[in-house]
């Protein structure tokens, strides 16, 4: 055992949880790498964020106050949940985190014993055609413009890099430097989820059925060109927060193949264009004469595509209580298929 080892008292003066917690992250992050799914996993740095998890035989939860294990006093918070009581409810985890920047918090998991109430039916279906200059735009004809968080504050996050950089290793006011330099991270980070969030949670509300495509994210990361650009959007979050946002509302999601033409193809007769270059924008089919904005058609030809999928899937059963239950559980995972060249 670790614990036991020279120069390894440290260990003792916390809980063993949240030592076993972290031992089972890394068996998850070992999993993760043999199932090809992520990195072989890094050693943690002091100065990242750092994490306890406390399960329910190391902490205490008394009329909203947190008492942890080895701990004499109660955790002194800042209760950020305004719509929950804190002195009524009964946690299952707690987590204790402190960012780079310096600012600690407790996450609280908390088992409602109740399923999550599907949203009212609106109706109204989309598809959704994620890229770079716009962040989405949707069937609708709608476009929701990127807010480009990094790039508007990159010069302040190299600004503070540089400033750090000059000062002397080990300093106090490289530290102080750091801390600056993480502050800096943390409000670009913050902002970024704030949109994804908005904007993910929005388009859930509004809709029955939305339709993605699946993206190669990691493959177009290594398109240095477009690196920046894609880290900025967060196209992968966004589509995890679809995910677990359109299971949660009873909603449903399709995933549809990546190599599906949804630019080249007319959306108006399904003609399918030989080329289309990137920087053209606008174009008229050869089919039918119809101008086409590029982002809208691709955007409803996925939603379209989407239609068809979903079609064949589980959606002509009844809407009886029970089946719709069991119906909205499967979709948990979006559906994969492909779509036929037309
Ligand atoms: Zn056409």
């Amino acid at each position: 055992m670790a614990r036991r080892s020279r120069g390894h008292d440290f260990l003792y003066e916390v809980s063993s949880v949240p030592l076993q917690q972290a031992l089972r992250h890394q068996h998850t992050a070992f999993v993760n790498f043999f199932a090809g799914r992520a990195r072989y996993p890094r050693f943690k740095s002091r100065h990242g964020r750092q994490c306890a998890t406390y399960t329910r035989s190391a902490f205490r939860w008394r009329d909203g106050r947190l008492f942890l294990a080895k701990m004499d006093d109660p955790i002194a918070f800042v209760w950020s949940w305004p719509e929950i009581d804190p002195a009524v409810i009964n946690p299952t985890t707690v987590a204790v985190s402190r960012d780079p920047d310096g600012r600690w918090y407790a996450s609280i998991a908390i088992d409602t014993g109740t399923e999550p109430e599907p949203l009212p039916v609106t109706g109204v279906d989309v598809g959704v055609d994620l890229g770079v200059s716009d962040f989405a735009v949707l069937s609708t004809g709608e476009k929701i413009p990127n807010p480009r968080h990094l790039e508007r504050k990159a010069r302040n996050l190299a600004r503070y890099q540089r400033r750090m950089a000059r000062k002397q290793r080990g300093s106090n006011n490289r530290a102080r430097a750091r801390a600056k330099l993480a502050r800096a991270h943390t409000k670009v980070r913050d902002a970024r989820a704030d949109f994804l969030h908005r904007t993910s949670t929005r388009l859930v509300r509004d809709h029955d059925l939305i339709v993605i495509e699946d993206l190669n994210v990691k493959g177009m990361i290594r398109n240095r060109c477009l690196a920046r650009a894609i880290s900025d959007a967060g196209w992968g979050e966004f589509r995890r927060q679809l995910e677990y946002k359109t299971a949660r509302a009873g909603r449903r999601l399709v995933v549809i193949d990546r190599w599906y033409p949804s630019s080249k193809t007319c959306s108006a007769c399904g003609h399918l264009l030989a080329t289309l270059s990137l920087s053209t924008r606008h174009w008229t089919c050869p089919g039918c004469g119809t101008r086409h904005d590029r982002d809208v058609n691709a955007a409803k030809n996925i939603l379209a595509a989407g239609r068809a999928v979903s079609a064949c899937g589980a959606d002509v059963s009844p809407q009886g209580s029970s089946l719709r239950r069991s119906a909205v559980k499967q979709e948990a995972q979006p559906a994969r298929a492909g779509i036929p060249v037309p």
